[in-house]
């Protein structure tokens, strides 16, 4: 099946129900930890223009895909 993770718990997302999200993460300037796809933990890189964050298995995503939503 198509699971997902949150980004910054790790934890499997449970259909119908959204894990309370910081403050800081629901402005988007907490860059995201763990992959969605497969929530393995990410290498995160923050810069002046964002973060980028690194999942040995999906590749990278960064906050410039994230403004895009
Ligand atoms: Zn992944």
């Amino acid at each position: 099946m198509d699971e997902r993770y949150n980004p910054f718990t790790g934890r499997p997302i449970t259909p119908g129900y959204d894990e309370p999200a910081s403050r800081a993460v629901a402005l988007g300037l907490e860059p995201p930890r763990f992959c969605e796809h497969c929530g393995r933990r990410m290498v995160v890189q923050v810069n002046p223009d964002g973060w980028s964050a690194k999942c040995s298995r999906h590749g990278i995503s960064d906050s410039t895909a994230a403004e895009a939503r």
